[in-house]
């Protein structure tokens, strides 16, 4: 459809983020009698899903160390849970198994999933944990791991089919979905508000944006004539770091092991939860038995007819530039420089066999096309979720996203007038006054 000329709402980007927080608004206009679905246009310089959304594994679990993330999953699992069908959500739960590096920071999630209400068992000892798993499946023979932590709710969704049943939801709405238009700046007016949005069709006139760009938030930030640097309070000493870049990319690991999914059904033929492993028991190659660390690592993995086979990940490492310096386009498995490599496939084979016996001998199965992708990182690797403007609400994921999917129905909450206390941890303003979110031993930046 033609660009328009005005719209009170305008959502930028159609990831997640930017669907969930039109559908909801659409809803919330509604319900407060301050519009509908039909004053929001969501624009978007591809199309639906063409970020991070597209190509994210899809997992979705409350497993953080830090308190307000857990809650602000566990409200995001309650909307994947509320449609299921549309939401493409697979409810395998999920399992964080780990060394006992991870064992008191697992307890603690353990005690306070306990105490929000969110279902999961807590198994400890070297024993039991091996008992626990090979219940599960009987090939089961990782080494050194002393907890498992199994969350009941939660799993994966497919991604890209998820993302069109939001979108359909939105626009049953009224919401307008406009593709195929770059946003290229945004006029302030002498308060600093936004007047009007530009893009290389033409000027939109609007009353509120919300920028939902995920790995391109850099360029917005710019945009929104925000500090590329900031300062940061260590709340134990009352000193600030002073000038940390406030973006720095990371480069994600993923890929696709191109077997029968179903060989990885649990031991009574179930599609089983999503498996998450981290350990520093030292790590050898499937291929020729050579040691290929002996350092903490870490790796996800699922059963996925969508992805044709098993997919999943291990730790991410940074894009080592400034963030300026780093292409985002074009992205995902499109950029060559940021697809993963024959050493990736190594590691993450190597590793499923070293966690399941079903696994060894499979690393020439690993499936050869590009995936991965980057992601633009916080400081501190935690969103920020906050109105930077007086009228322009920012998500910067952290990216942590795609299991986020309640945040925009919390965006549409502070556009119309409350303030969601699951969104006050994330304000920008955590930096400088120091009130920051615990970091866990984890090898994952966003754990
Ligand atoms: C390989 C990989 C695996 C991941 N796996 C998981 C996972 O398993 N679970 C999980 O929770 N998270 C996962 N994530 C993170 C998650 O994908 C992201 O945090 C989330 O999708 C970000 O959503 P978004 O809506 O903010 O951004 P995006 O999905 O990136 O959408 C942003 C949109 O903005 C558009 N855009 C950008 N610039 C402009 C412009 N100038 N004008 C107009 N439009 C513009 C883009 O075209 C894009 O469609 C993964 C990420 C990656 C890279």
């Amino acid at each position: 459809m033609p660009l328009p000329s005005s719209s009170p709402y305008v959502i930028i980007g159609a990831g997640i983020h930017g669907l969930s927080t039109a559908y909801h608004l659409a809803l919330t206009l509604k319900a407060t009698g301050k519009g509908d679905g039909r004053d929001i246009i969501v624009l978007d310089k591809t199309g639906i899903c063409a970020g991070a959304t597209g190509i994210a594994c899809g997992v979705i679990r409350n497993n953080y160390f830090q308190p307000a993330m857990r809650e602000l999953m566990a409200h995001s699992v309650k909307i994947w849970e509320s449609d299921p069908k549309s939401y493409s959500y697979h409810p395998v739960g999920y399992m964080q198994i780990s060394s006992e590096s991870m064992r008191e920071d697992v307890a603690s999630i353990f005690e306070q999933q306990q105490a929000i209400g969110y279902e999961s068992v807590f198994v400890e000892g070297a024993a039991e944990s091996e008992r626990y798993m090979k219940g599960i499946f009987s090939d089961w023979q990782a080494q050194g791991i002393t907890s498992v932590l199994h969350e009941m709710p939660g799993g994966y969704a497919n991604n890209t089919r998820a993302m069109q049943g939001l979108a359909a939801k939105a626009e049953a709405l009224g919401v307008r979905m406009v593709t195929g238009v770059e946003v290229t700046g945004m006029a302030l007016d002498s308060a600093g508000a936004i007047a009007t949005v530009e893009t290389d069709q033409g000027r939109l006139d609007c009353d509120y944006v919300v920028v939902a760009a995920g790995p391109w938030v850099r360029s917005f930030w710019e945009m929104l004539e925000l500090p590329m640097t900031i300062d940061i309070k260590n709340p134990a000493t009352g000193e600030s770091a002073q000038n940390v870049p406030m973006w720095i990319f990371w480069s994600l690991q993923e890929g696709t092991l191109g077997v029968d999914p179903a060989l990885q059904v649990t031991n009574d033929g179930a599609m089983p939860p999503v498996i998450h492993v981290d350990t520093d028991a030292p790590l050898y190659s499937d291929a020729d038995c050579r040691c290929l660390t002996e350092d903490m690592w870490g790796i996800y993995y699922k059963p996925d007819f969508h992805f044709g086979g098993v997919q999943g990940g291990a730790a991410p490492f940074i894009v080592n530039k400034s963030a300026e310096d780093v292409a985002v386009d074009p992205y995902g498995p499109a950029s060559p420089e940021f697809v993963v490599g024959a050493e990736f496939a190594e590691m993450w084979v190597s590793a499923l066999a070293h966690c399941q016996q079903r696994f060894e001998g499979r690393l020439p199965e690993f499936k050869q096309e590009p995936s991965g992708g980057i992601g633009a990182f916080t400081p501190d690797s935690f969103p920020v979720f906050d109105a930077m403007r007086e009228n322009c609400f920012v998500i910067a994921d952290s990216n942590h996203g795609y299991k986020m999917i309640g945040v925009g129905e919390l965006v549409a909450q502070t556009i119309c007038g409350s303030a969601p206390s699951l969104l006050h941890p994330f304000r920008f303003s955590r930096y400088a006054a120091g009130d920051l979110h615990p970091v866990s031993n984890s090898p994952f930046p966003w754990s």
